[in-house]
């Protein structure tokens, strides 16, 4: 509102002071309108004046006379004296305009075309001035030739006066000759010489005649002359005439522009005023818009109050209220901490007798799941059969030679198909692992087998399979993706880790190697030695091999070690270790003691990792010499294994672990409820189906034996205990009617006995004693 009114205020100010500019724009515009009028009726007169001398000079032309030249003289002084005075009046006028130009016009906004326009007066003036000196001059020159004029009219009178006084004396000299003559001619004589001295006069007389004409003629070129100036003077009135016109001309311009000014300042002026309302109304406008709005938040201010005093009457009753709570919550809080502790000390007490009874559970549970998983191995059989098959390497070359001969089943994992001479050959294993499958996902299938051993089973992996089929590369694997044995010996601590609480555990581990039927320590002082395998002092028909090297690892950093040394080893002894180690067995035998110190039982089992010797036939082929004997060795001992396993899974009553050092070495591990998996290796490539073709048949032996026939019958018949064994020793009983499978309740006394005997025969010189 304060806005609006102060607007209104400055829009009136604004008014009158235009109305003042208008009203002094008016005043200035009839002034200058009086003064370009009275200007105008000047410049008519000069030019009437103009005309008049003109008029004057032409009478003056045709008159020409020497005598006239003085009047026109006297005219052109007379003329000149007017032209001096109205000079003078214009001058004043001038300054008179001057004055009125000069005068303080600060609130004229035009100020700058008042300059321009007394620029142009004095423009005006200076030429006025210029003018002025252009009359002064030609007065000066027409007095001088005034002056001129009169002297040669002075001189001319005096001459005309002289010619008339010569022409009155000549006359009278004539009218006293003729005179003379006529009384001469009455006289004769003296007449005759009257004549003569006439006619001598007379001569006289005609020269000064002469002289006179001549003198006259002069005059008359003066005339002439002055004639020449008054011409002159002639085209100075013209040139004056013109610088008249020129001057009216610029006066018309300045009229224009001073129209075309006043033209302008109108439409300033209007333009201004057109403004000034715009931006009034436009204020107004908004103010009326900003009051619209506050009115507007105004009412929307007093609804919220009017919402907000129930609100604030809610608030402080709820203020009130809690602040009354606030009295009265330190007793609450004693009363509800009392009560809260009653029913966590309650609490505490029902989880302890919980976590007592789960405990319970928990450990009945655990020997449930070891029942469990002993019961499914068992049904699964204690010998199992698993084939891997390798990629095709660079080493296989290319072409038909590196094709691919092994395709799987794609329901049945089980199964694989070998395309041998064109015919395909199918066989089924246990499991069988493509090329695909990654060492983690074979450590997963053996991993039950590995922590068995824990709980006291003897357990053998057999990698079996021609060179190059990738034995040493699912044992050992490499350092990035390691194989089973150093996985195994992980997941042996991890196991041991989580029991701890109930049990001492200790893991020793030996590396062994057998090559031509000779067994070495391959972490000994003496590597060369020959060891022997003998039968326990102790009456107990165990075996053990004196002088095995046995250490105790407890990390991954440990196993490292023991490998690394038994790898050197064996590089050290050897030309050629690939060759070598494709003819000789490579055992870790990894052994696991634990004591529970709740019951005082005592257990051990062995984990025998085997990398065999390649299975190739290499005898057939010809070899000689060293080469024949190994093959020979390799074969004997090969097969032998076969043979046991075969006899073992068959269930027969004889099982012939004495063929070869290598059975003999794991009588006790493969016999008995020990478990035994056989990982046959095989090449996918073409070139090596035949041996393929030989593996899978191994394989299958091994495997097919527990399902046939005689195998249930042995079942159900005579499954060999370990004191009837081969190799026996004396005074052990047998119990030929005991079967293999997991000991019912009835036998755990029996199995017991059989662990204890375990623990006594295990390690190398330090029988552990009951
Ligand atoms: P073996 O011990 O039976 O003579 P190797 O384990 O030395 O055979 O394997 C021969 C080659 O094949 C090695 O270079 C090995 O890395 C490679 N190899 C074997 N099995 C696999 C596999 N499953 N994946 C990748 N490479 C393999
Ligand atoms: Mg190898």
């Amino acid at each position: 509102m304060a806005s609006m009114a102060h607007l209104q205020k400055e829009k009136l100010r604004l008014q009158e002071e235009l109305l003042e500019l208008q009203e002094k724009l008016a005043a200035r515009e009839n002034n200058e309108l009086s003064l370009s009028l009275q200007l105008q009726g000047q410049v008519e007169t000069l030019k009437e004046k103009l005309l008049e001398q003109a008029q004057e000079i032409s009478r003056l032309r045709s008159e020409l006379g020497g005598t006239d030249a003085e009047k026109h003289r006297d005219l052109l002084a007379a003329e000149n004296e007017r032209l001096r005075q109205e000079m003078k009046a214009l001058e004043g006028e001038l300054r008179e305009l001057q004055r009125q130009q000069q005068a303080p016009c600060q609130d004229c906004p035009h100020l700058q075309e008042n300059a321009g326009l007394q620029e142009q007066l004095s423009q005006l003036q200076r030429e006025a001035e210029e003018m002025r000196a252009k009359l002064v001059e030609l007065d000066l020159e027409v007095q001088q030739k005034t002056n001129r004029l009169a002297e040669v009219e002075l001189r001319l009178k005096d001459s005309l006066a002289e010619r008339a006084e010569e022409e009155e004396r000549l006359s009278r000299r004539l009218r006293d000759s003729q005179e003379t003559i006529a009384s001469l001619k009455s006289q004769p004589q003296q007449i005759k010489y009257i004549i003569k001295t006439v006619e001598v006069e007379s001569a006289k007389a005609k020269q000064a005649l002469c002289e006179t004409q001549s003198r006259n003629q002069y005059l008359q070129e003066q005339v002439g002359m002055q004639k020449q100036v008054l011409k002159e003077m002639e085209q100075q009135l013209q040139s004056s005439q013109k610088t008249e016109a020129q001057l009216r001309a610029q006066i018309m311009m300045y009229e224009a522009e001073l129209e075309r000014a006043h033209g302008q300042m109108l439409e300033e002026m209007q333009a201004m005023e057109e403004e000034k309302n715009h931006a009034i109304e436009e204020a107004f406008s908004r103010a009326q818009v900003e009051m619209k709005a506050v009115h507007e938040n105004l009412a929307g201010v007093r609804t919220n109050l009017l919402t907000l005093q129930p609100a604030l009457r809610t608030l402080t009753h709820d203020y009130n209220s809690l602040k009354r709570q606030v009295r009265d919550f330190p007793l609450l809080l004693q009363e509800t901490l009392r009560s809260a502790r009653a029913e966590i000390s309650q609490a505490i007490e029902e989880v302890h007798s919980t976590n007592r009874e789960l405990l319970r559970k928990y450990r009945r549970e655990l020997q449930l799941r070891k029942k469990c998983h002993n019961e499914l191995v068992r049904l699964k059989g204690n010998i199992r059969v698993f084939g891997r098959v390798r990629p095709i390497t660079k080493e296989d070359g290319e072409g038909p030679e590196a094709a691919n001969a092994v395709t799987f089943d794609a329901d049945d994992d089980a199964v694989l198909h070998l395309l041998h001479k064109g015919k395909q050959v199918s066989f089924e294993l246990d499991k069988v692992f493509p090329p695909q499958a990654s060492q983690e996902e074979v450590f997963q299938e053996v991993q039950a087998l590995v922590t068995s051993c824990i709980d006291g089973y003897n357990v053998c992996i057999f990698a079996y399979g021609q060179t190059g089929a990738g034995k040493t590369y699912t044992m050992e694997g490499t350092a990035a993706n390691p194989g089973i044995n150093q996985r195994a010996l992980q997941l042996l601590f991890s196991e041991v880790r989580g029991k701890a609480a109930d049990w001492d555990y200790t893991i020793t581990v030996s590396a062994a190697e057998i090559y031509n039927e000779a067994l070495r320590d391959l972490l000994g002082k003496e590597p060369q030695e020959k060891l022997e395998i003998k039968l326990c002092p102790d009456g107990s028909g165990q075996l053990y091999v004196p002088g095995l090297t046995e250490f105790r690892v407890q990390s991954v950093e440990d196993i490292n070690k023991v490998f690394e040394f038994g790898h050197v080893k064996r590089v050290t002894e050897c030309t050629n270790l690939n060759e070598h180690s494709s003819r000789s067995h490579a055992l870790l035998i990894v052994t696991v003691r634990g004591l529970d110190r709740s019951t005082g039982l005592r257990t051990t089992g062995k984990l025998n990792l085997v990398d065999l010797a390649g299975s190739e036939r290499v005898g057939r082929s010809g070899a000689e010499g060293s080469r024949l004997r190994e093959a020979q060795h390799i074969n004997k001992s090969l097969s032998a294994l076969g043979d046991v396993i075969y006899a073992l899974r068959s269930r027969q009553g004889h099982v012939p672990f004495r063929n070869s050092k290598l059975t003999y070495l794991l009588q006790d591990s493969l016999s008995g409820d020990s478990k035994t998996l056989m990982m046959v290796q095989v090449s996918p490539a073409e070139k090596n189906t035949s041996e393929t073709l030989c593996s899978l048949k191994f394989a299958e032996r091994v495997r097919s034996v527990e399902l046939g026939p005689v195998s249930r019958k042995a079942e159900l018949g005579s499954w060999p205990s370990q004191e009837h064994l081969e190799g026996d020793s004396p005074g052990s009983t047998a119990s030929s009617g005991r079967g293999h499978a997991s000991p019912s309740p009835g036998q755990l006394s029996s199995r017991s006995a059989s662990i204890r005997r375990k623990l006594q025969t295990s390690g190398k010189l330090r029988p552990i004693p009951l």
